[in-house]
């Protein structure tokens, strides 16, 4: 069975892209088959992921704009993961699906028609809460939200789980949130843990541990065209992605929630 996971936070720079490919690198090492969908038209997970976007001449925009197969855009990577890439043209993807009917479920058909072929599907979402963002949570069992706990980065915190209610409500009742992953977190500081804290109590949010260290390291990978988990081994960083990634294995072998059954009369 696949579980697919959508790597959620409108704010940009919070490591989304970052968290996609680490533990995509991290389940892979488990042994577990894993497709990474790039859903943001910077194609930054993509490019980390050493595939320069202007070489590519089909790409996820085909896939959900144009019902192409995708496993003609598929990409085995040096990371032992496949990716479903993006170019600069998903840009358009927002305003072509914006008239379409049943845009929601997008994401959602192309997972199904890749028939359980992955353990993890891991969905990259741009930094907005769009139609392929709520496309992504329409297709998506959990959902992950890197937080930044530096500054007071969670005021977004609240747009998005009105987002994931709606979608509960209208495209997806079976969407879980797994809970906020601490990311560039530097664990020196009380002001950290504080802003962590504040933010699971204000939302009741779990938060899937551990916090993933701020270290310099990040800023290497994607110029090699590799995650961290190659490039810098045995790196705390490289250990903590390890780490969540055992977690959430853990966390899928649960039974899912099924929708909740109105409460019965007496
Ligand atoms: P997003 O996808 O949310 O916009 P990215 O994953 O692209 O965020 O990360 C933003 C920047 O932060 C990138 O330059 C990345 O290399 C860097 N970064 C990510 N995680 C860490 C970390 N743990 N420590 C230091 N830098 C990081
Ligand atoms: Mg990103």
């Amino acid at each position: 069975m696949t579980t697919t996971l959508a790597i959620a936070n409108q704010k940009g720079g919070v490591a989304k892209t970052t968290t996609v490919a680490s533990l995509g690198a991290a389940l892979a090492e488990l042994g577990h088959s894993v497709l990474l969908v790039d859903l943001d038209p910077q194609a930054c997970l993509t490019f980390s992921l050493g595939i320069d976007p202007e070489d590519l001449e089909v790409s996820v925009h085909q896939v959900l704009t144009r019902g192409t197969d995708p496993t003609e855009v598929v990409i085995a990577t040096e990371d032992g993961v496949d990716l479903l890439p993006a170019t600069i043209e998903l840009a358009r993807a927002e305003a072509d699906l914006l008239t379409r009917t049943g845009r929601e479920h997008v994401v959602k058909g192309v997972i199904e028609d890749l028939d359980g072929a992955y353990d993890w599907v891991l969905l990259d979402c741009p930094p907005s809460l769009g139609v392929l963002t709520v496309a992504a949570l329409t297709a998506a069992d959990g959902v992950l939200v890197p937080l930044q706990c530096e500054t007071l980065s969670h005021r977004g915190v609240g747009q998005l789980l009105d987002t994931v209610h709606d979608v509960r409500r209208f495209t997806n009742k079976r969407l879980e949130v797994w809970g906020v992953l601490p990311t560039l977190y530097d664990g020196r500081t009380n002001h950290s843990r504080t802003v962590l804290e504040t933010i699971a109590e204000t939302y009741s949010l779990d938060v899937v541990e551990p916090p993933i260290p701020k270290t310099i390291k990040f800023a290497e990978a994607p110029a090699a065209g590799r995650s961290i988990l190659a490039t810098s081994r045995s790196s705390k960083g490289a250990q903590a992605y390890r780490k969540v990634a055992a977690n959430l294995v853990e966390r899928a072998a649960r039974p899912r929630a099924r929708a909740k059954k109105p409460a019965a009369r007496r």
